[in-house]
């Protein structure tokens, strides 16, 4: 029979170790280790140690603005978390957990591929350890309690006009964006039209993923606002009353998730963020409980440097205190073509002079990064219909710009596809980096915007619609000017226009509308066409799924 190469293929045939083991190795003291099953664990940071050598470095694997495939960014960290391990330097992976709906919906799992996979595939991207249900729970509960509040008299005087918080489900559904709730008698509750977001949009993840420790989730928890009085006062969840609730039903998911490469490098996977309307990035107890156990921790930041890991920089690490020692931007000739001229069916045309042309695009995300004081590592992500030719117009590129540049076959071999990316970064964290985020606290939340908007995506100047001006009085007003900044645009290109490829610059950043977030502590600004519900594609990826007789999952990707 032919062997099945998808990615669920490769899993299925991979041997795992007990996860116990896993733990072992990873110098996880037994006591903090509670297993689910024989091949996942959560990890209790309690209990865990920081070793006598101090904490562990971070490499941020970022990526250029890339093609509706995604370009490998996950794939990459597997890898080269494989391949960093395999150099003797004890390696930990951080990544995000899938979303249910996307899953389901175009873009199929997100557990890496090919031999760069954590596993046990097929859980990690189903239901894995519960997280996202105990962060949909833990928002519905506040949900509930809000609506309650309102149909028991309204004590607060909360405006349901101005309820700004949702419910969240993990799907998409875009039937569910817009609905109103509470019809029937009066006994029904009150009656205000509202909408779904889906849970990884939610500010539950984000504070999920930002939280310290246990009492950092509940101040978290407690500061976020979910609307307004009919005088306009901003109303709390801990006016609610809800934060202790919320956070018991959370004590248990925000135990970071253990599992295994298939090379058998440990994998921290924990909370999943939108790289948009939130941060992008795994939680951070994830992040420093690796540090804690490890020379060096891979992880990743959703998108482009523009979007992921600037939010990396100027949010997580402020937050968190986990600043990387090196980025490697992921690049693929594919998304070179792409922000060379290319249109997507004509992508696996060799193509010299589009992959040349593409570099204006990797030149300004590298260029992103040095604005950090950190020096990129160009990482090619290579696939199979990538000729010589353009592979070495890339490298030659880097060369002449003197950035590291390393080709990688991890999805083809695994860790062994990326010992030169590996050495690579070996090299670029032992260079002394001159880390700072990209923009002051105590500035005005304007020069923060124009700051990234400038600074990271060539934009002239900053536009705001009507709305948008009167929140910024209101944020003003409310005393959040010194909230850092979380700005909501298209991954394709580096202004909000997703059609302007390459290295668009000169261009007035449209703000429609702002979002102050006091849990997670970042005012969202949302520019063009942004939705915290997407919809289902013509042909959903479900529609290729389903379980054999021995109940193995069939059509995951
Ligand atoms: P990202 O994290 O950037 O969104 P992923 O790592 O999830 O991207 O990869 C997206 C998809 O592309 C996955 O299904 C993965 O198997 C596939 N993929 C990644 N790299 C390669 C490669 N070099 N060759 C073939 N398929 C790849």
């Amino acid at each position: 029979p032919q062997i099945d190469m998808s990615d669920l293929g490769i899993a299925s045939r991979a041997v795992l170790k007990p996860i116990t083991q896993i733990a072992a190795a990873a110098g996880i003291p037994e006591d903090a280790v509670e297993s689910y099953g024989r091949f996942k664990a959560k990890v209790d940071p309690a209990l865990v140690p920081t070793r006598n050598v101090g904490l562990g470095k971070v490499v941020l694997v970022s990526g250029m603005s890339p093609t509706p495939a995604g370009e490998g960014k996950s794939t990459m960290v597997v890898g080269l978390g494989d391949a960093l391990a395999a150099t003797g330097r004890k390696t930990i992976i951080a990544l995000r957990e899938p979303s249910v709906g996307p899953s389901f919906g175009m873009k199929g799992g997100a557990t890496g591929g090919g031999y760069s996979q954590v596993l046990p595939m097929d859980e990690i991207n189903l239901h894995f350890n519960g997280d996202f249900h105990a962060i949909t729970s833990a928002n519905n509960l506040l949900m509930a309690l809000i609506d309650n509040h309102l149909h028991q008299g309204n004590a607060l005087g909360i405006d349901p006009q101005r309820i700004t918080f949702k419910r969240v489900i993990d799907m998409n559904d875009r039937a569910l964006r817009h609905v109103v709730i509470g019809l029937g008698s009066p006994s029904d509750g009150v009656t205000r039209e509202t909408g779904f977001e889906i849970t990884v949009a939610s500010e539950v993840m984000a504070v999920f993923c930002l939280a310290t420790g246990l009492e950092d989730l509940r101040a978290r928890l407690g500061r976020m606002t979910i609307g307004y009085t009919y005088d306009k006062k901003p109303v709390t969840v801990d006016d609610i009353g809800a934060t202790g609730s919320m956070t018991l039903l959370l004590k248990d998911a925000i135990k970071p998730n253990l599992v295994q490469t298939i090379g058998g490098t440990p994998a921290f996977i924990h909370g999943g963020p939108f790289a948009n309307i939130a941060h992008g990035c795994n939680s951070a107890i994830a992040t420093n409980t690796a540090r804690a156990l490890a020379d060096l921790v891979v992880t990743e930041a959703g998108f482009g440097t523009d979007l992921g890991a600037e939010k990396f920089m100027d949010i997580k690490a402020r937050y968190a205190d986990c600043p990387p020692s090196a980025v490697v931007v992921v690049a693929t000739i594919r998304a070179l073509k792409m922000n060379g001229g290319v249109q997507l069916a004509d992508l696996h045309n060799e193509d010299v002079a589009a992959v040349q042309a593409g570099l204006a695009n990797l030149a300004k995300h590298a260029s992103n990064i040095l604005k950090f004081g950190i020096q990129p590592v160009i990482g090619i992500n290579r696939f199979a219909t990538d000729t010589d030719a353009e592979l070495a117009a890339v490298a030659d590129w880097a060369k002449s710009q003197g950035i590291e540049c390393a080709v990688a076959d991890v999805w083809g071999q695994g860790g062994e596809g990326a010992g030169e990316l590996a050495a690579a970064v070996l090299r670029a964290i032992e260079v002394p980096s001159n880390f700072a985020p990209l923009y002051e606290l105590d500035m005005p939340v304007e020069e923060k915007i124009l700051t990234v908007a400038r600074e990271m995506y060539g934009a002239a100047g900053v536009e705001y619609s009507a709305g948008a001006k009167r929140t910024l009085e209101q944020i003003h007003d409310n005393g959040w000017d010194n909230l850092p900044v979380c700005i909501a645009k298209t991954q394709y290109s580096f202004s909000d226009d997703p059609k302007a490829l390459g290295a668009a610059q000169g261009f007035q950043l449209q703000v429609r509308e702002l979002i102050p977030k006091t849990g997670a502590g970042f005012i969202v600004a949302i520019t063009g066409v942004i939705t915290t519900m997407p919809g289902l594609p013509k042909v959903p990826a479900a529609m290729h799924m389903d379980v054999d007789a021995q109940g193995n999952a069939v059509g995951l990707s």
